[in-house]
């Protein structure tokens, strides 16, 4: 994609980058993989690569990109120049480093000003003249691509070429074994039906809420939501239906709480909302919409039209808590009692 007909790119297969004998070496900072053994994270792998690849290319601009999604590639780290920002989902099918991605091959553009693709012409406005963009391949599987730009034209070589791509090789598996890891982290917090947190992960989160209350004396309350009578609503509608409402009643529940709060679902019917930063005044008047709305609203499914309601106990850390049970306790106590009191309304713990 030209504006003018001239070689502006060039393209290298794989395998036209390896297959060498065992004389070819490529030589690396002792520092680059010392820093490389203290990177406990996937971005700071990421930015520990970004920053030395910058060094050994001597490139004005050096960057990481991953899949996002089906369409796009997102930035990860990027060291030097900022022409095309982080935050930027770079559209696999409109740029030069979609085309690396998709094709699996190293891609060198060596006059950005020549290109309309949309990155080529970011990096261009940002000053910029050419770019080589690796892809990182693991077991056959291409996960993004490793990028470096130079303020000058037709700068690179096919020795820095190599050279790139056998970087690429190299970091691509430990970068996907943090993507897995980060898949496995997800998949062990979430509750697979709803879509929310597990039990878990309520946890974890808990606890950290306690120590930041011990600390800082930060409060926090603890909301427990159980749906009334959910066993009479799977016995009439059948369990794949209550199953729907579980999903129906997360929905809702996202829609009343605040960004920072945080909703598991901790038994069949039962949902911990943690309301961080809050105290028992704010936090009732969020329960109570809830509430509210959950027994407002009617939930078409299966040709039925279903009306359910839900119960909430909630407390507030006190200055005797030592640890968030003693919390989550009062909240469920204050649940029993709501049960108790005809159901369908938001109780406070003492
Ligand atoms: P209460 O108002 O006192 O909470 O009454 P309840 O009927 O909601 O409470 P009970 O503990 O008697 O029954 C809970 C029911 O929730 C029984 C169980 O079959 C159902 N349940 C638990 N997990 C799931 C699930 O994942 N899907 C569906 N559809 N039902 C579930
Ligand atoms: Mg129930
Ligand atoms: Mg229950």
């Amino acid at each position: 994609m030209l504006k003018k007909a001239q070689r502006i790119e060039r393209i290298f297969a794989p395998s036209e980058l390896s297959g060498f004998n065992e004389s070819h070496c490529i030589h690396l900072p002792v520092a680059f993989i010392y820093e490389l053994t203290f990177a406990d994270s996937l971005n700071a792998v990421l930015d520990t690569v970004a920053k030395w690849v910058g060094q050994i290319f001597e490139a004005d601009r050096a960057s990481i990109s991953i899949q996002k999604d089906a369409e796009h590639l997102q930035l990860y780290a990027i060291n030097g120049n900022q022409a095309i920002p982080m935050e930027f989902a770079l559209p696999i099918a409109k740029t030069f480093i979609g085309r690396a991605f998709e094709s699996s091959k190293l891609m060198i553009c060596d006059d950005t000003t020549v290109s309309d693709e949309e990155d080529c012409i970011m990096l261009s406005s940002g000053g910029l003249g050419s770019c080589m963009d690796a892809p990182m391949i693991h077991c056959g599987v291409t996960i993004g691509t490793l990028n470096v730009a130079d303020t000058r034209t037709h700068c690179y070589s096919k020795a820095q070429a190599i050279q790139l791509q056998c970087l690429a090789n190299w970091i691509a598996l430990n970068i996907r074994l943090h993507l897995q890891l980060k898949e496995m982290n997800l998949l062990a917090s979430t509750d697979e039906l709803t879509g929310t947190f597990n039990r878990r992960r309520f946890t974890f989160e808990s606890h950290e809420n306690m120590q930041r209350f011990l600390q800082s004396r930060i409060p926090y309350v603890i909301g427990i939501l159980d749906v009334d009578l959910f066993k009479d609503l799977n016995d009439r509608y059948g369990h794949t239906t209550g199953d729907q409402v579980l999903k129906d009643l997360t929905a809702n529940v996202r829609q009343h709480i605040r960004k920072q709060d945080f909703l598991a679902r901790i038994g069949g019917e039962e949902f911990a909302i943690i309301l961080p930063a809050c105290v028992a005044e704010e936090a009732e008047d969020i329960f109570e919409r809830v509430r509210e709305s959950i027994e407002q609203h009617t939930f078409s499914y299966d040709a039925h039209r279903i009306h359910y309601t839900v119960s909430i106990g909630y407390a507030e850390v006190g200055l005797d808590d030592q640890h968030y049970e003693d919390v989550f306790k009062r909240a469920d106590k204050a649940l029993y009692k709501a049960k108790a009191n005809n159901r369908n309304q938001v109780c406070l713990g003492v």
